[in-house]
This record gives structure tokens, C-alpha cells and sequence, in this order.
């Protein structure tokens, strides 16, 4: 019997030409490989369904039933094999768009069949595509019983390829037999405490790798997942909660202690509203982390319009205040922005608020070209420049501070790491502090996962004052009413948003669906009477300034735009926002829109147009939306369409790749994992207590992919 580690070719049923294809077609190089190939989903076997019986589409179903036509249909791309199967109870037809070849030579009219698939319902019938069909005959146990009998089948994705191959499902399954049968126990040493396993009442290893691919019942699976998925998230937070340790043992970062003048007096004299209690606890959060000597890394999460950039001048303010030891010289801050849009609003935004206070702020972006991007440069290297703002320009190689205190990142998630991470080679002497914000509200099991080594400070509370938005629903039936309430709305001195969808898949039609948009408003909304904005990514930056500048001046009426607005940008006269074609947004970027009215103190409105047709997903969205302001209820919803994979920020961290655990359903045993990880390294941080040895021993035969992950913030 080879060994876990040893090539899949020396499993007994495989041989050079299987191990070959199981290579090529599964990743599948050793043993160890193929034990690791779970599932995707059992049969259970003990029941058949009726054909009279099911009614719901999307059912998984079990027939068993003969074969009684199957022909091939159509042409082309419509081309297709057609079955029917009839039981006892009725009829149900089966078809399959794919393999017609090798279907058409496997499968015999007149044979009785075991088919399962899922139901779908076309033209009033219901019928089964691509199902898996089994021949009766072949499918029974060695004591002759089909169904009643066997209890649950893995069922392992397969290809063509594996199919000629005899490794289907079944072949599958056989070989699988055939290791775990070989194997012996010792061979999958335990990884976690026997005090853990005792107190989570959890399955050994071996009997959870044993049952994921051949459970007896129920039970017996749901306690091999559990214990895989539990095994999976506790080894991913050691891990995080490690790189974080020490991160902060070991990376020094500037010490500011003092709170100095300037800070003083903008906080008694320039801040025109009272900070919100969570703006003062997130603002004390960032002094404390940067009066410590360790870099700060600190993620400042906050809904829409929660006030994420006072906080943060703030903590540029404090920089400001403080001097490096060696030459007296001042610290500088910088604050990056995604879009150019928002850069600008900061800068325009920021220099309001610190007038008099003799700080020197400059603005930087690829618009900036020639005579003032020399004097921008010039000023920051002598340091007379103190802040500043701008876009991604910010962390060209040919942007040079001359004592850089610390870096702020608006928007993060629209940030790869790497550019976050320039922003601290901007200093010499050492690393800025580093603050990134984000209004993407992300769901708590996320957050700890993803931003699991950095800090994590939340405002929760909205300034006051804010009325809430009401959301209404609306198809193309209502879009003079839209637009009559459009008109209200402006005669009462109130500004609106039009929004439009942009995609690069679908840029040309999106770009044609706003100008025809934006002529059908020009009409309706007749100038001189009414004006106009237009702001769309293809735009040059100079005309989408002057096109926004109008509008943030009250100028024009009414912003016709693409998603560009969606990120920051604050004017707080608008109180309308129309979303076009709203069931092609995700749920994330509705709420960021949603979030750009709401924020002066009159009531708002976001009026959410569709098409008359909506996907089940689409219409969960939009009646999300509907019923909820809350940024992180939304962010759960969204996590439950659409997976953690498309959550914004993840795609790239490749570290949410598990077996078993997902984050979306799994968040409990996410946050069971989290504090025993917190308690168990609290207590042992070396983990080199002789109980924790396996702990030990597991993660360092990982180590090579926990460097990896050390990289994402
Ligand atoms: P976001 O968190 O979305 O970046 P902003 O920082 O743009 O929010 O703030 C939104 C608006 O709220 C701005 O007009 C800002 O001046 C205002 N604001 C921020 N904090 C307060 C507060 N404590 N009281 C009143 N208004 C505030
Ligand atoms: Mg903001």
C-alpha cells in the first residue's frame, strides 16, 4: 500500500495512463490529492421520488423509472438529445445539450434507469437537463438491493475525459474505497487538542476524512463537516492572529505624542459641528495607536456619510504637530482617493476647513502636468508642503516626501495591495502610520478574516439630524411619475441624481443608454428652466470636474452620471436619486449610491428603476434595498448572493480558498474559531505548550502558504 505522499500512479486501479488524466483533468498528483477530492454533493439512495409526486422547480429529485424515447433534436447550437422516462406515477422528460456522442451510445431505450438531477419547468412541463443516469441493473449492491439498502453515494465532479477513463463517479468512488480501505490510521495523524476536540465534541481527523466520502447517514456527514470546517477556520485565524502579532512586535513606527497647536485649534475653533461620540472614540483609537512606537495599521470602517474624513484630517493633524528627532523637521501627511472626482472634493473640502490655520495643502493627479506638478514636487521634498491629496499619482516613485508621518487611504477596497503598500516606502526613516477607510460595509465574519491583521476601529452612528431615505421601487410604467416627482423635488430647490449603469463588458451600449438618457432628460427637462450635469467615466478629468463643479455649486439641477459619483462624493443639497436599470447594480454600489443623498438635513429619496422582468437575485436585491438602510444588513445579504469570492477587496487575497467552510453560512463556527485562536495564543503565543504541539506542527507544514497571506494588507 503506497503511502499518503506517494504518486497516484501506484494506487492499485490507477496505473501511468488514469494517474495521467487524473493529473491533467483534476489536479490530482498523490493520494494525499485525491483524498482531499470531496464530494460535491451525495445521493441518497434510500429514496426514490415519484414523478406524479414533485412540483417545485429547482428540486433535486431521484427517479427510477425505463427509458421510453431518446432521440436527437434541433440543429446546431439547439442541437439536443431528448428522453423520456415514465414510472409508474407519469412522465418526465430528460435532455442533455452536451456529450450527445457518448450519451447516444450509452444509453438504451427500454432499460430501466436510476436518474437524479434537478427539476426545471419549461413550457409548462417539467424536465430534468443533464441528468445523471445510472443503469438499474449495474447500480445494485452486491446483494442485489437498488435504493432501499444503500444509504449515501458521493458524488464527485467528473469530466468526459474522466469518463473514457472509467473514472466517473463511480470509478471514483472505487478508487477512493480502495485508499481509504489502505490507509492506515496513523497515516493522518491528529492536528487538533485532544481538550478541543473533547470540548466541541468533534470527530477524530481520520473519521472525518473517512465519513466526508463515505458517511453511513446524515449524522455521520454533518459531523464530518463540522469538523472540517471547524479544523479549517480555527487554522486560518492561528494563522492571522500570528502574522498580526508580529507585525506589531516588530515593525517600529514614528512616536507622536504630542497634541500641538494646530490640532487645538481646529478642533476649539475651525470644526464646525460636534464630533459624534463614535467619531471621538475612533479619533482617540488613532492617537493612542500612534503615540505607541509601533506603526499604525488601522482600518476605520463607517457607512455612507458616517464622517470617515474629518476623523482622518484629524489624525493628519497630529502628524502635523509632531517633529522628527534628528532634524526638527515636521511631519507631512497624504491622503489618496480613487477616483479623480473624489480627490478633488477632498481637496477643495479639507483646504475649507483648515483655512487660517497656516497648513499648506496641495492636490496631485495625472491631470496635474507640467509647471504645477514641478511646484507640487518641489514644495513636498522641502517640506513646505504639509498635506497631501490626491489619486493613485500619489505613490509614483517620483513623489518624494520629506518626512512623510502617515499615509491615509480613502476607499481602500478600490486599492490593490500593492498600491497600499508604496505608500509605505515613502519614508526613509521609516513607515508612515498607516490609515485606510472604507464604506463598504463588510460583514463581521468577513472583517475578521480579511482584516484580520489589521486593527479594526467602526463608526456606528450617523451625525445627527439626518433624516432617513425612503426607497421606492419603480418599472417603466412609472416613469412619468419619476419624473413629475423629479420636478417637485426641484421646485422646492432640491438637486437629483440620475445614475446609469457602466461595465466595461457593455461599455459602448451603456455609453449609448446614457447619452440617449441624458437627450431624453435634456427634453423633458427643458433648459433654460432647468440645467443639466453629465459626468461618465470616458470624459476627460478637466470636463468631469467643471461638469461636478457646477453641480456642487447648485448650478445645474440635475447629475446625469455613471457610477463615478458612487464613491464619496458629497453634496449635500441633492435629494433625489434615480438609479436606471437598478437590477444590473450589486447591492454594495446601490447602497453607495443610496448613500450620496441623505446628507443635508431635508428628506431624501431613492426611486430604484427596473425593467419589468427581474431575476430572483435581482429582485432580492432591490427589495433589500427597499426594506433596509443598514450598511451591514445589506453587506450580509450580499454575502449570501453572491459568495465571499465577489465581496470587493477579496478577489485578490486567494486566501478564502477552503475545502468545506464558507463564510457566508458558516459564521458561527467562524466566530467559535476566532476566540479560541485569540484564547489559545493569549495564553501560549509560541504555541509551546506540549498540548499544543499539533497545532504547532500543522502550521508550520503550512507555512509556506501563510507567507503568502501575509502580503493581503
Ligand atoms: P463618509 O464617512 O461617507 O466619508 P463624510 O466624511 O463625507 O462621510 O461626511 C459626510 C458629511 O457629514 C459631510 O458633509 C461632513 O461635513 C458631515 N459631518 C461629518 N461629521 C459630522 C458631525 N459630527 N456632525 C455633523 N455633520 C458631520
Ligand atoms: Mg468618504
Amino acid at each position: 500500500m503506497p503511502s499518503l505522499d506517494s504518486n497516484i500512479e501506484f494506487l492499485k486501479g490507477v496505473g501511468p495512463q488514469r494517474a495521467e488524466t487524473l493529473k491533467s483533468e483534476l489536479g490530482i498528483f498523490t493520494c494525499r490529492d485525491l483524498l482531499f477530492h470531496f464530494p460535491f454533493r451525495y445521493v441518497d439512495r434510500t429514496k426514490f421520488h415519484k414523478i406524479r409526486d414533485v412540483h417545485s422547480e429547482g428540486e433535486m429529485v431521484q427517479f427510477r423509472g425505463i427509458l421510453r424515447r431518446l432521440e436527437t433534436l434541433g440543429a446546431g447550437r439547439a442541437r439536443r438529445l431528448v428522453g423520456s422516462l415514465r414510472d409508474e406515477t407519469g412522465m418526465v422528460e430528460l435532455v442533455w445539450f452536451q456529450s450527445l456522442h457518448w450519451l447516444e451510445k450509452s444509453l438504451q431505450v427500454g432499460k430501466e434507469y436510476i436518474v437524479f438531477g434537478r427539476l426545471s419547468e419549461f413550457n409548462g412541463r417539467f424536465n430534468i437537463t443533464h441528468p445523471e443516469m445510472e443503469e438499474v441493473a449495474k447500480a445494485a449492491g452486491e446483494d442485489g438491493v437498488v435504493g432501499p439498502g444503500k444509504t449515501f453515494d458521493p458524488v464527485y465532479p467528473s469530466t468526459d475525459k474522466l469518463s473514457q477513463k472509467g473514472l466517473d463517479t463511480k470509478g471514483l468512488r472505487k478508487l477512493m474505497r480502495t485508499l481509504l480501505d489502505g490507509l492506515a490510521p496513523n497515516e493522518l495523524p491528529e492536528t487538533l487538542p485532544d481538550y478541543l476536540i473533547g470540548q466541541f465534541r468533534l470527530c477524530s481527523k481520520w473519521r472525518a476524512l473517512s465519513d466526508i466520502h463515505f458517511p453511513e447517514n446524515q449524522n455521520d456527514l454533518d459531523a464530518a463537516t463540522r469538523r472540517i470546517k471547524f479544523e479549517e477556520l480555527l487554522f486560518l485565524q492561528l494563522r492571522i492572529l500570528q502574522l498580526r502579532t508580529r507585525r506589531k512586535d516588530t515593525i517600529r513606527g514614528f512616536v507622536f505624542e504630542r497634541i500641538g497647536d494646530i490640532f487645538n485649534k481646529f478642533y476649539e475653533e475651525k470644526l464646525p459641528f460636534e464630533l459624534t461620540n463614535a467619531q471621538k472614540r475612533v479619533v482617540k483609537e488613532l492617537r493612542a495607536d500612534m503615540a505607541t512606537g509601533k506603526q499604525m495599521n488601522r482600518l476605520v470602517q463607517g457607512d455612507v456619510g458616517s464622517g470617515k474624513t474629518v476623523v482622518a484630517l484629524m489624525a493628519m493633524l497630529i502628524a502635523l504637530d509632531n517633529e522628527r528627532k534628528s532634524d526638527d523637521a515636521p511631519f507631512q501627511a497624504c491622503l489618496m482617493a480613487p477616483t479623480e472626482i473624489l480627490a478633488q472634493q477632498h481637496f477643495t473640502g479639507l483646504t475649507e476647513l483648515l483655512s487660517d490655520l497656516g497648513v499648506t495643502i496641495g492636490y496631485l493627479s495625472g491631470s496635474v502636468k507640467g509647471k504645477k506638478r514641478q511646484a507640487v514636487l518641489e514644495q513636498l521634498a522641502s517640506g513646505d508642503l504639509q498635506i497631501l491629496i490626491g489619486t493613485h499619482a500619489l505613490i509614483e516613485d517620483w513623489v518624494q516626501f520629506k518626512n512623510l508621518g502617515i499615509s491615509i487611504i480613502d476607499e481602500q477596497h478600490r486599492f490593490g495591495v500593492e498600491q497600499r503598500s508604496k505608500l509605505w516606502r515613502k519614508n526613509p526613516d521609516g513607515p508612515p502610520h498607516v490609515l485606510v477607510m472604507t464604506a463598504t460595509p463588510i460583514p463581521r465574519t468577513l472583517a475578521m478574516t480579511l482584516y484580520g491583521d489589521l486593527d479594526v476601529s467602526v463608526i456606528d452612528e450617523l451625525p445627527p439630524g439626518r433624516k432617513p431615505i425612503t426607497t421606492k421601487h419603480f418599472n417603466e410604467h412609472h416613469r412619468l411619475r419619476v419624473q413629475g416627482f423629479m420636478k417637485e423635488e426641484i421646485a422646492k430647490g432640491r438637486q437629483v441624481y440620475v445614475v446609469y449603469p457602466m461595465i466595461e463588458e457593455t461599455e459602448k451600449l451603456d455609453l449609448q443608454n446614457l447619452m440617449s438618457g441624458y437627450e431624453a432628460i435634456s427634453r423633458d427637462f427643458p433648459a433654460p428652466q432647468y440645467q443639466i450635469s453629465i459626468v461618465h467615466g470616458k470624459m476627460k478629468a478637466a470636463d468631469k470636474d467643471y461638469e461636478m463643479q457646477r453641480f456642487v455649486r447648485g448650478e445645474t439641477q440635475i447629475m446625469v452620471a455613471t457610477t463615478v459619483i458612487e464613491v464619496g462624493v458629497n453634496v449635500p443639497n441633492a435629494s433625489v436619486m434615480v438609479i436606471e436599470n437598478a437590477e444590473r447594480f450589486g447591492l454594495s454600489q446601490l447602497h453607495q449610491l443610496r448613500g450620496r443623498v441623505g446628507r443635508g438635513a431635508e428628506e431624501s429619496h431613492c426611486l430604484l428603476l427596473t425593467g419589468f422582468k427581474l431575476s430572483n437575485e435581482g429582485k432580492e436585491r432591490i427589495q433589500t434595498m427597499v426594506r433596509t438602510q443598514d450598511g451591514f444588513e445589506i453587506a450580509e445579504v450580499d454575502l449570501k448572493l453572491r459568495g465571499p469570492g465577489n465581496i470587493e477587496g477579496t478577489q485578490q487575497s486567494g486566501m478564502l480558498r477552503f475545502l468545506l467552510a464558507d463564510l457566508a453560512r458558516d459564521g458561527q463556527i467562524l466566530t467559535a474559531a476566532r476566540e479560541i485562536a485569540t484564547r489559545i495564543l493569549e495564553a501560549d503565543p509560541a504555541l509551546a505548550a506540549p498540548e499544543h504541539g499539533r497545532l504547532r506542527m500543522h502550521l508550520a507544514s503550512e507555512g509556506k502558504e501563510a507567507r503568502v497571506w501575509s502580503r493581503i494588507s
